[in-house]
């Protein structure tokens, strides 16, 4: 079912330098018999015209027209020299949409590569679309993503540096939860990187690669202090302010929270919570700040912990979390260490362990945590967003086994500045082509 070529329809290709001869359908795709419109050329040797030897097909996969994939079938010409003298005799048209061997068009891999990093598209629902292989796209995620995430300028500018963990592979029946420690430019709100693994050492050789006029614009990097990243930071960055911020502090005391419900449960019903036991329902509503519960959460909030939390523990480790947030909330250094007090007071008087040992953690990150107010409470927003997003590209991923396209996936999403869209250029008046 093929037919004639038209302007009309190299308009819808708009692909430089190219007119289609003819389009048809098959399979479900596009097969459009393509050729240059260069017909005049001269030998790159001596300047005289070439003449046309004969065409060799090559086989290229295009954008998607229609939401069909689009193969191109490029005649391609190979050109002579007529000139005896000329030491040039034969070559093949090169054009710059189209790299000599290549499985995609250049603007088929910007696009796919635009998709999977930018968009954070699954990589084969990309390849689906262009009709190619898995191996295909992520390489063109690779070849024109790896420019982006390499260039040097896209760490420049960074004053408060975030560290934070992530798990990169959860732990399955024959191998331990894999993690990453992703690093944050708290202020610009992107991804500086991901190393893999969340020792001292890791952190310790990112630093170690940052130029000293990098490493000293960095005045505050706040941190979680239950890592040990924060001695790797003596070395490189000594002058910087180190604090805890608001969201790995928090975390942590849900994390309290947490573990003094499952063992009250276990405690009193002698297995892990199940859709109906009373704590295990308000699991979630013990985690949310106590001001933003609503009249009817508070009521179930209360009636949970009245049917299971006998000791009381839960409620304890509760308030512990609520005075632990009323630290970082209060304003002013000594406001807040009035809160802190208040805190370890509570936290002593109580005597539940697993409270008792944040307040040991907290002790011992007393200044870190009452440094926060002093660099005007620095933002912890950007660490929660970019979380957000780390599991997003996770999801879409499936559970990545290489950390190197998880690093660029993740950099590509989170960490570089995508330029707007290319839309159609002006076109049409020399054909652009390179003999
Ligand atoms: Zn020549």
């Amino acid at each position: 079912m093929g037919q004639q070529g038209s302007a009309s329809g190299s308009l819808l290709l708009d692909l430089d330098g190219f007119e289609i001869v003819s389009a048809q359908l098959a399979g479900g795709e596009w097969q459009l018999a393509v050729q240059t419109t260069a017909t005049v050329v001269g030998c790159t040797g001596c300047g005289v015209r070439a003449e046309v030897h004969g065409r060799r097909t090559a086989r290229v996969r295009d954008l998607p027209i229609g939401g069909r994939p689009v193969v191109l079938v490029w005649r391609k010409r190979l050109w002579r020299c007529r000139e005896l003298a000329c030491g040039v005799r034969t070559w093949t048209e090169r054009v710059a949409a189209v790299r000599p061997r290549a499985v995609l068009t250049e603007r088929a891999g910007v696009e796919a590569a635009r998709r999977v990093g930018k968009d954070a598209h699954a990589v084969a629902a990309v390849a689906r679309d262009l009709g190619v292989g898995w191996a295909t796209i992520m390489r063109a995620v690779r070849d024109h993503g790896s420019p982006l995430v390499d260039d040097p300028a896209r760490l420049q500018g960074v004053v408060t540096l975030g560290l934070d963990e992530t798990s990169f592979l959860k732990a399955t029946r024959v191998a331990p939860t894999r993690w990453v420690t992703g690093l944050v430019d708290l202020e610009g709100g992107r991804l500086l990187d991901v190393v893999a693994d969340r020792t001292k050492a890791a952190v310790d050789r990112w630093l170690g690669a940052r130029p000293r006029g990098w490493l000293a614009q960095v005045a505050t990097v706040a941190l979680d202090p239950w890592r040990g990243y924060a001695s790797a930071l003596a070395a490189s960055l000594g002058h910087a302010t180190v604090v805890v911020d608001h969201f790995h502090a928090i975390r942590l005391a849900n994390t309290v929270v947490d573990q003094v419900r499952r063992r009250t449960q276990q405690a009193t019903l002698g297995h892990r919570g199940h859709t109906h036991d009373p704590l295990y329902r308000i699991r979630k509503l013990l985690l949310i700040a106590t001001e933003q519960l609503t009249q009817r959460g508070r009521a179930r909030l209360r009636a949970g912990l009245a049917a299971g939390d006998p000791t009381g523990e839960v409620a304890a480790a509760w308030q512990g979390k609520e005075l632990l947030r009323a630290v970082y909330r209060a304003v002013g250094r000594p406001a807040a260490r009035a809160a802190l007090d208040r805190f370890y007071r509570w936290s002593d008087g109580v005597g539940v362990p697993e409270l008792s040992r944040l307040a040991r953690t907290v002790r011992a990150w007393e200044a870190e945590i009452l440094a926060w107010h002093a660099t005007g409470g620095c933002s912890n927003g950007p660490t929660e967003a970019i979380n957000l997003l780390i599991k997003k590209v996770k999801r879409v991923g499936h559970g990545f086994r290489n950390f190197a396209n998880y690093r660029l996936r993740l950099l590509l999403h989170c960490g570089v500045r995508w330029q707007t869209h290319q839309t159609a250029r002006l076109r049409g008046r020399s054909p652009r082509l390179v003999a």
